[in-house]
């Protein structure tokens, strides 16, 4: 009965992620992962080959022709809320009602006004609202100034990730389940700091695909840089199940790295849509991850007690019949 209805809950097989995150003027977010190497002992995987799956068509090398998707997840994870997301990127995903995960910088929403001179600036709160409306979106804490959290002292970090979340959820009364580092910028103690100041995802900018053993609060994924052909993205989406795009800005044309075309996004768009893919919010990712970790628990008690509860150690008892007090 659990199982049927665990199974039943998982729609999503396939995810992609896209995850927009430099500032400009600031240097490229791969370059900025020193403290990454509790990474190399970490028991986290960030590839899981049986996920893996041809990656390229002999007859559509390029990828982007008719492919059936429908059991590819994407997410889309925007980063810094810039103007032009809104105001080129927003139709897009409006008419394919596809969703996204948007981390939001909380300094430059409360502001009311966009704030940075290039592209446009940022969004503003009514304009999140309306993608919250129309698309229900995910908003994510992107901390409140983007900082390099890893060189602050712990006071300042924390206000920096428990702050912003508490802003956000008063901005846009829902709760914030997921912190994007920013420029990636994590190590062990921000990580923990992410996980105790109530957040549930962590979104990462290192390379990699989404898998059962991924740590939550260190999500891997694939970004979309200027010299990203479309044809690549195409070719990793479909070459696994589940993918997380990593996404800047979306303009007519790109000039700096973090910037990718806009007639390709709308292009990998309509090819998802054809195709059928599943695109999901990273925190509706989250709650399938964790479906399926419980199918995989339920499946594991039933294979240990294949005679029943005979051998379990735990008597069950009536609580309501004992004397003894028990916290509720
Ligand atoms: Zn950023």
């Amino acid at each position: 009965m659990i199982r049927s209805m665990l199974v039943a809950m998982s729609a999503f097989s396939v995810t992609t992620l896209m995850v927009v995150q430099q500032l400009p003027g600031t240097p490229a977010a791969d370059s900025l992962q020193v403290n990454d190497s509790v990474l190399l002992t970490s028991p986290y995987r960030t590839e899981d080959r049986r996920d893996s799956l041809p990656a390229v068509d002999p007859l559509d090398p390029m990828g982007i022709d008719a492919a059936d998707l429908s059991d590819r997840t994407v997410v889309f994870t925007i980063d810094d809320a810039y103007h032009s997301i809104f105001a080129d990127a927003y139709p897009l995903f409006k008419q394919y009602r596809m969703p996204f995960t948007l981390g939001v910088i909380t300094d430059y929403v409360r502001s009311g006004e966009p704030t940075h001179a290039n592209s446009g600036g940022f969004m503003k709160r009514s304009e999140i609202q309306e993608l919250i409306d129309s698309l229900h979106i995910e908003v994510a804490s992107h901390s409140t100034s983007h900082p390099f959290l890893t060189r602050l002292d712990s006071a300042t970090a924390w206000k920096e990730i428990q702050g912003s979340k508490v802003i956000l959820e008063s901005l846009f009364g829902k709760e914030v389940m997921t912190f994007v580092y920013p420029y990636g910028d994590v190590d062990a103690r921000i990580r923990r700091m992410v996980e105790r100041a109530g957040y549930r995802i962590g979104r990462a900018v290192r390379s990699g695909t989404p898998n059962f053993w991924v740590d939550p609060y260190r999500i891997p994924m694939f970004e979309l840089r200027m010299e990203t052909r479309l044809a690549d993205v195409a070719k990793h989406i479909r070459g696994r199940k589940t993918t997380v795009l990593l996404v800047h800005q979306v303009v007519r044309e790109p000039s700096v790295f973090t910037e990718w075309s806009i007639a390709d996004f709308g292009e990998l768009l309509a090819w998802l849509d054809r195709g059928n893919a599943s695109v999901v919010t990273l925190s509706a990712l989250f709650r399938e991850w964790w479906v399926e970790k419980l199918v995989r628990f339920t499946e594991e008690v039933a294979a240990a007690y294949p005679d029943g509860r005979k051998h379990l150690l735990f008597q069950e008892v009536d609580v309501d019949a004992t004397e003894a007090a028990h916290p509720r």
